[in-house]
């Protein structure tokens, strides 16, 4: 079986209602995909797929978790991925121009020909939307023992001394100060 195969879904042969499939996604699956700033992931999504006739509802649960680097002070921060997605997914006759009309990113169109579903890209896609908006240590860990102290006491003296320059001279100071 090839290594693709695992993310196809032969839906022709599954009765009508509901399937569920189970995806382990590790490093090698974001890697491979081009991701750099989400480390160590272990992510889990259970897709749940109704068959219909002529339709499919696919319901994507991502858990698990990665690392990521701390917008604030750059520490490695483990974070918990919990999210749901909803797919309709629907078997026409002219799939690409239907995509290409579709406004609604949660419906997609497959030809009535196809006998296999891909869910590669959305299960990338849905770990992606499942990292929280704010990557950063929370209130409590600030200063504690996730949090980088150093590098938020050097942010702060760099704030003062460089309002008047522009946020790359920040960050260019903060690159000599992790070289010593
Ligand atoms: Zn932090």
């Amino acid at each position: 079986m090839g290594k693709k195969r695992v993310f196809e879904i032969p839906f022709v042969g599954l009765k009508l209602g509901t399937h569920e499939f189970v995806y382990e996604l590790d490093d090698k699956f974001f890697a491979d995909k081009g991701t750099e700033d989400f480390l160590h992931p272990k992510v889990l999504v259970k897709l749940t797929l109704e068959k219909n006739t002529g339709f499919m509802i696919l319901n994507f649960s991502v858990g698990g978790n990665a690392e990521v680097t701390c917008d604030r002070c750059g520490n490695p921060l483990n974070i918990t991925l919990w999210d749901e997605f909803k797919m309709l997914v629907k078997l026409v006759e002219n799939p690409e121009e239907m995509n290409e009309q579709e406004e609604d990113p949660d419906i997609f169109y497959i030809s009535r020909n196809e006998s296999l579903l891909t869910v590669e890209n959305w299960l990338y896609e849905f770990s992606l939307l499942s990292v929280p908006m704010q990557k950063m240590c929370s209130p409590e860990e600030m200063g504690g023992p996730q949090c980088n102290k150093e590098v938020l006491q050097k942010l702060k003296e760099m704030e003062v001394k460089h309002q008047e320059n522009n946020f790359n001279a920040l960050w260019k100071g903060l690159d000599k100060f992790k070289e010593n």
